[in-house]
């Protein structure tokens, strides 16, 4: 445990696999906390298939696990980059901020690890909907990309579908409508899954709603029906004793998110009420030298590309301490030296 390594990266998705490419270019001395199988299947990175909202990423099949890869295979062919980089294939399960300023980390199998900064990249995932209880009916047509949860990477997947939103609050409502404007859907519904909608008193909500004709649709969701090739075509409704089937092909849903901020909150990192990690804009959290990038910080879209810059801000931001540190020991070893 005596080495310390300048920068620790925590999540190997699309924020931290750019993390560490930025801090080996950088000549930085990394470690990379990779994520496990448990943690890669909650990830937003697993779900992302086809992206045609950047440019380069058309073809690929899993955008981001792709490009991770890719950033690995690159850094493991240049042995300079590589000398630089240890690779953790786990979880960090712990990190605790120590009285010299250092970070330990621990990793799943209780091995502890010293990094004078941290760029936290664990992501976020959006909630799922519940159907009688459970989140597992939901899951094919995530997978095959009709429930979609990104309005800017798959809102254009509305065209010319029965589309949806799912959800009670004013979000699912807005993004109806925000749908409707962009795209004008053969018809847009709003499923409430059983809830109250919470913008009974929000007046231009209701008319947006009237006036775009959007159908809410107040019962719980009790299955969802496809055709034979497993596209979806329609939620079947709990109405009253018995039930209805209402068509949709394309569905969102508004529902949240969990944050996977559980490591910010061990340092005392400050944190939105949405789970979110507050930063300043080079993603600083209130702890210096904790940084965050991704979808974990607060206020930045939720994108591929702005996970990319935001790591790229952070390390170049590490590095400029970590050159005024050098800078200040060159001087005062030229002093001695003198
Ligand atoms: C269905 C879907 C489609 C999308 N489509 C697009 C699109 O077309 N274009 C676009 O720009 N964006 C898209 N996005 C958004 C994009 O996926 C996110 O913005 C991006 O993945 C955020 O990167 P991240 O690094 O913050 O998180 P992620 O990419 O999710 O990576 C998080 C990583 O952290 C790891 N991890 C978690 N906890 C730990 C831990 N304790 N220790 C170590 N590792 C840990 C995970 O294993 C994972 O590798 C889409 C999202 C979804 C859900």
């Amino acid at each position: 445990m005596t080495e310390k390594y300048d920068i620790a990266v925590i999540g190997a998705g699309a924020a931290g696999s750019m993390g560490v490419l930025r801090a080996v270019l950088n000549n930085k001395k990394t470690i990379v906390f990779k994520g496990s199988r448990a943690t890669n299947r909650r990830s937003r990175a697993m779900w992302v298939k086809k992206v045609v909202n950047m440019p380069l990423m058309f073809d690929r099949k899993r955008a981001i696990t792709e490009s991770v890869d890719e950033v690995f295979e690159w850094i493991d062919g240049h042995e300079y980059f590589s000398e630089k980089l240890t690779t953790i294939s786990e979880e960090a399960n712990k990190v605790e901020k120590l009285a010299d300023g250092t970070f330990k980390i621990t990793d799943a199998n209780e091995e502890e690890y010293l990094a004078k900064f941290v760029l936290l990249c664990t992501g976020i995932m959006d909630t799922q909907p519940e159907i009688q209880g459970s989140i597992k009916p939901i899951l094919p047509f995530a997978n095959k990309g009709d429930v979609d949860y990104c309005i800017r990477c798959d809102g254009h997947k509305v065209i010319n579908k029965i589309s949806a939103t799912i959800g009670h609050t004013k979000t699912a409502a807005w993004v109806a409508a925000l749908l409707h404007e962009r795209y004008s859907p053969p018809e847009m519904k709003i499923f409430l899954n059983g809830k109250e909608a919470d913008w009974k008193d929000d007046a231009e909500l209701n008319e947006l709603i009237r006036v775009y004709k959007i159908k809410v649709i107040p019962g719980e969701i009790l299955s969802i029906k496809a055709n034979e090739q497993r596209d979806m075509q329609a939620f079947e409704i709990k109405d009253g004793e018995s039930s209805i089937e209402e068509s949709v092909e394309v569905a969102f849903p508004m529902l949240g998110q969990i944050a996977y901020n559980e490591l910010a909150k061990q340092v005392g990192a400050e944190i939105t009420d949405r789970g979110n990690v507050v930063t300043n804009e080079k993603g600083q959290s209130s702890v210096e030298n904790f940084y965050v990038a991704g979808d974990l910080r607060q206020g930045k879209k939720y994108q591929i590309y702005t996970s990319w810059d935001m790591a790229v801000d952070s390390v170049d931001d590490m590095d400029a301490k970590l050159r005024k540190e050098y800078r200040e020991q060159a001087k005062s070893e030229a002093l001695t030296n003198k």
